[in-house]
């Protein structure tokens, strides 16, 4: 689907994947789950481009429902997977660090799943290999994505601002959508190992210059980064729902 004419997303609020689109190819940012390949080669159809065209895949961090079918993609293809090297080892298959028990509704929790499973979620292939990248780098990728640390969510969440987009890629060190309680906007997100340092991390989306927010899970926050991180910290300081 189509949010800007190089910007597009596959997936849905729940879990979603993006595309940054230019000429000189295409650059994915998260991989989703395995069964999002299909909505992949979709996408790729009603572009009329070929998945030759995908030059690299960064990822946001190293989760199992963000890893999708990065592997195939680059078992198959050769198309490198850049990951924040912190969250190398979580993208090789290392299992993540047991979270707090975060606040969850009956309903959200079991469309949440239900919809991972229908994705393949629990068939996931973990990484063989990736690139990893650290703070400040800038990926010789279409669009030219640039790598900002994001630590809280996971060691190695990064945010990923393309400029060429006006977009800022944040993963889950936040959501717009919480997948276990279904309340939407600017919020923590749930399965954080450490909610001090993401909240401090968000801080850092605050001088970009974008007109988009995107973050894995949740719709895309259209607007600047000033506003969502407003409503982020008003979404902090009220009870969570449960
Ligand atoms: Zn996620």
């Amino acid at each position: 689907m189509e949010l800007a004419p190089q910007l597009r997303r596959i997936g849905n609020d729940i879990i979603a994947a993006h595309l940054i689109v230019a000429d000189e190819g295409i650059t994915l940012v998260d991989a989703g789950l395995p069964g999002h390949y299909r909505d992949l080669e979709r996408e790729l159809h009603e572009l009329g481009r070929p998945i030759s065209d995908i030059k690299g895949v960064v990822l946001t961090h190293g989760d199992t429902d963000h890893i999708g079918f990065a592997e195939r993609l680059r078992s198959e293809l050769g198309i490198p997977v850049y990951v924040g090297a912190e969250d190398a080892d979580r993208a090789k298959g290392a299992k993540p660090p047991a979270t707090p028990k975060d606040p969850r509704r009956i309903g959200p929790v079991i469309q949440f799943f239900a919809y991972a499973i229908t994705k393949g979620g629990l068939r996931t292939h973990p990484l063989r290999e990736v690139v990893p990248v650290h703070d400040g780098d800038v990926l010789p990728l279409p669009g030219s994505p640039r790598v900002l640390a994001m630590p809280g969510h996971s060691p190695g969440s990064i945010a990923i601002h393309v400029p060429a987009v006006r977009a800022v890629f944040v993963g889950d060190e936040l959501t717009t959508r919480h997948v276990l309680t279904g309340v939407d906007g600017p919020q923590p997100a749930p399965f954080t190992d450490d909610q001090a340092g993401s909240s401090a991390s968000i801080e850092r989306l605050a001088g970009l210059d974008v007109d988009w927010v995107i973050p894995g899970h949740g719709a895309p926050w259209r607007g600047d980064a000033p506003s969502l991180i407003a409503a982020y910290r008003t979404a902090e300081g009220l009870p969570a729902a449960g």
